[in-house]
């Protein structure tokens, strides 16, 4: 098959479109044909590499996939060859205390498709019947794509992690990336009050038409005033952020008394400083966010499918254009999800 896989990690230009061999499938797994891949900041982590993390070289990364189902092993049931599928991004063991607590992330074996298992940069990929999920609702093959790892990754943040309630305020920071506009839209579907934050009027015009309510462009406005003047002092309820060190002060001077910030990634800088005294007196709880389970990719799915919540989809290439779509994330001039199409 044709894949694009690196053999070594650094730039762009060592993603290479070439003769990848087929997937084998195991009794209890199913063989995709990708029909669309959704990039994920974390392929442009896995490329550049991380400390501590070893990957199986060479490799294929994508963790977000939908496609049909071409093959199934003897002891696959409930999908058959022909369905068309996403594929839930986490895998995990499925027999630990972890697993048999639905905390799959927590999982001491887990992983995501294009880490250490290969991903979605290919025309095919072998995954467990379990990760395989029918495609809700009428949903194309790309809107399927962009859904999974940013719904799970903002559900887990806002839903189970800060445990929003409704008629709180909540701070989106990064609007226009993925997890931002899944953000966005699930606070609104908890009837949330949303303020968005990005660095572009064109993204923050996107981020209202999504359901926020109030936006500040953090290139020209101070947030932490921005959030002070909409909130009339009082600060916000929940901060959900992926960014880090560059917006870390503003974030955590814009909590409201009781308020919690949750993060579940770190883009431009991970060390903060952090005053215990605004953390105590002010009782604010801080959360780390990783992922989530499939029971909440399945919790969110349903609204996908009645179209109360959405994928966003910036644009599409083809595969042997992984190196372009991988430097359009890059270049951060994008809204919602980036999508690869195998020829
Ligand atoms: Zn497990």
């Amino acid at each position: 098959m044709k894949a694009v896989r690196f053999h070594e990690h650094g730039g762009l230009e060592v993603l290479k479109y070439e003769d990848a061999p087929d997937p084998t499938i195991q009794p209890n797994e199913v063989l995709v044909k990708v029909k669309a891949c959704a990039l994920n900041h974390l392929d442009l982590w896995l490329r550049r590499g991380v400390a501590d993390w070893k990957l199986p070289m060479p490799h294929i990364a994508g963790s977000d996939i939908s496609g049909a189902v071409v093959q199934t092993g003897a002891l696959v049931s409930r999908i058959k060859a022909g369905d068309r599928v996403l594929l839930c991004p986490g895998i995990s063991c499925g027999q630990c205390e972890a697993c048999f607590k639905g905390l799959d992330s927590a999982c001491r074996s887990y992983t995501l498709f294009g880490v250490k298992v290969d991903g979605g940069y290919a025309e095919y990929v072998r995954a467990p019947e379990v990760n395989a999920i029918p495609i809700p609702g009428g949903l194309s093959f790309d809107e399927a794509a962009a859904v999974p790892l940013v719904f799970i990754t903002a559900w887990h943040m806002l839903m189970t992690r800060a445990a929003l309630r409704p008629g709180e305020d909540v701070l989106v920071i990064g609007a226009g990336s993925g997890v931002g506009s899944a953000a966005i839209q699930i606070a609104k579907l908890m009837q949330a009050r949303v303020i968005a934050v990005a660095g572009s009027d064109a993204k923050l015009e996107k981020a209202r038409q999504l359901g926020a309510d109030f936006t500040i462009n953090h290139a020209t406005q101070s947030i932490a005033r921005e959030v002070r003047r909409i909130t009339e002092k009082r600060g916000v309820d929940v901060v959900v952020d992926h960014v880090g060190a560059a917006v870390w002060e503003a974030c955590f001077e814009s909590l409201a008394t009781y308020g919690r910030f949750v993060t579940c990634g770190v883009t431009a800088g991970h060390e903060v400083k952090l005053n215990l005294q605004a953390l105590f007196g002010r009782q604010r709880a801080l959360f780390g966010s990783y992922m989530g389970s499939k029971a909440e990719l399945l919790e969110a799915l349903k609204f996908i499918a009645q179209g109360k919540l959405r994928a966003v989809i910036d644009s599409v290439f083809p595969l042997r254009e992984a190196a372009a779509a991988q430097g359009k994330m890059e270049s951060r001039d994008f809204f919602g999800k980036i999508l690869l199409h195998p020829e």
